[in-house]
């Protein structure tokens, strides 16, 4: 176990999240770690990994569920950063269908969250992923820009949608894909709506698959929406809901739809802030030992005051990128107001730690840290993606800017 489990940081965890932080530790270190290189190398899904995830209950609905129902909100954030320590390609793969889950239960019915989210985890020995299907060439920050359209057909009880999605995590490999497109083109974000695509729906294939710098382990691929008709019943929240909140819209009243958004990602952003504190302790707990044992001019480089520093600065940004996660994250569980964009800080904060910490890494680790014989180049080409992707960092600091100053800030 890593020596953070025995700092004051931990002061908010129970017996049961130390439990918890324990067992996901054990399977990061003795399943995730070792395989990590290889699915980097390799660059696949690590079907096999998930198998052994799902063999101790760690992909599977229930685990998601009881982590989601938490009463202190802290179960996600100490379970994403021990198995984002062992890898996040991996850890990607792992969670990735957690997306899609999130995006079904945070606009499902309760009968549409029972009949798909079982389908997007599938079985131990027959498991699934699913995948969340927003971004477009031409809409990635900006999410007003989206195209794809969703076009209903009365006659038939249908919906019919076609476009162009990219850079969905399993898109193409998953079993479920959740898509959100334009119903109502005038209201432009106000006018989205999100639909599941079902298992095997005709008109839905893969386009081009990703080759990454990092997260390698993790799918990432264009999914073509080619006149893909799916039941009624797939439109998340249900049309009655649909057609009110358009009503409502077009009068010009506010539908809470951009609110309820904005909320919804304030929640969330906390879960991936975490896996970003879990790949920057790796590196910082690498080159702690490391700095300790290299020696050059006849003593361990730690005691130069120039490396002694570096960590120094490490441990105090890991230690408050966490601090804001699990704030963040216990403000969700409370049903707190972000009123300060305190999710959007949790991620801004732990992505740039993640990147900056992992650099130094590689630093303190010389001509080693340069090498694939050390995981810490390839946590470095991981971490990169934290501040990229979830919104990127200059989208939170716009969110975080707008709201402490209410100016509307572009
Ligand atoms: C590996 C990976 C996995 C992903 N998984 C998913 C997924 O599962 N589902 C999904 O829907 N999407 C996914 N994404 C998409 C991801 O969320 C987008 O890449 C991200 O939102 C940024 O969009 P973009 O790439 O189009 O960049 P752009 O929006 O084109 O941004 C380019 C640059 O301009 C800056 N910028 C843009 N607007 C502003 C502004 N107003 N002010 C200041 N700076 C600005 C950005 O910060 C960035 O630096 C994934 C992406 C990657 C790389």
């Amino acid at each position: 176990m890593s020596e953070t489990t025995e700092t004051p940081t931990n002061f908010g965890l129970s017996q049961d999240h130390r439990d918890l932080q324990a067992w996901v530790h054990q399977f990061a270190a003795d399943v995730v770690r070792p395989a990590a290189a290889e699915w980097d190398e390799k660059e696949e899904f690590p079907w096999p990994v998930l198998e052994e995830a799902a063999k101790i209950g760690l992909y599977s609905v229930d685990f998601m569920a009881t982590q989601a129902f938490d009463p202190t909100g802290l179960g996600i954030p100490v379970f994403l950063e021990e198995l984002f320590w062992g890898d996040a390609g991996i850890g990607l793969a792992i969670t990735g269908t957690s997306l899609a889950a999130a995006g079904l239960s945070g606009n499902g019915t309760e009968e549409q969250v029972m009949e798909w989210l079982p389908q997007m985890f599938g079985e131990p020995g027959d498991l699934k992923v699913a995948a969340f299907c927003s971004s477009e060439p031409d809409a990635g920050s900006d999410v007003g820009a989206m195209r794809t359209r969703a076009i209903y057909d009365e006659k038939t009880d249908e919906w019919v949608i076609n476009g162009t999605k990219t850079w969905a995590t399993n898109g193409g490999i998953a079993n479920v894909h959740v898509v959100t497109a334009v119903v109502d083109p005038d209201l432009r974000t106000r006018g989205q709506a999100s639909f599941i695509i079902p298992p095997g729906t005709k008109g839905l294939s893969q386009g081009q698959k990703f080759h990454k710098h990092g997260i390698r382990a993790s799918h990432t691929a264009e999914v073509v929406l080619d006149n893909v008709r799916i039941p009624g019943r797939c439109l998340l929240g249900g049309k009655e809901k649909l057609d009110a909140r358009l009503a409502r819209a077009r009068e010009g009243a506010s539908t809470g739809g951009a609110n309820a958004s904005m909320a919804t990602f304030e929640r969330t952003r906390p879960a991936v802030g975490a896996q970003a504190v879990g790949i920057a302790r790796a590196a910082y707990e690498t080159a702690l030992d490391y700095a300790k044992t290299r020696e050059q001019f006849g003593k361990a480089i730690v005691e130069n005051q120039a490396v002694a520093f570096a960590l120094a600065d490490m441990k105090t940004s890991i230690d408050a990128a966490r601090l804001l996660v699990h704030r963040a994250a216990w403000m969700a569980s409370q049903g707190l107001p972000f009123e300060a964009a305190e999710g959007s800080m949790s991620k801004l904060f732990a992505g740039e730690t993640a990147v900056k910490v992992t650099t130094q890494a590689m630093q303190i680790l010389g001509g080693n840290g340069f090498t694939r014989e050390y995981p810490v180049e390839r946590w470095s080409r991981d971490a990169k993606i934290y501040t990229i992707f979830e919104g990127t960092s200059e989208i939170q600091r716009l969110v975080i800017a707008r709201s402490i100053s209410g100016a509307s800030i572009r």
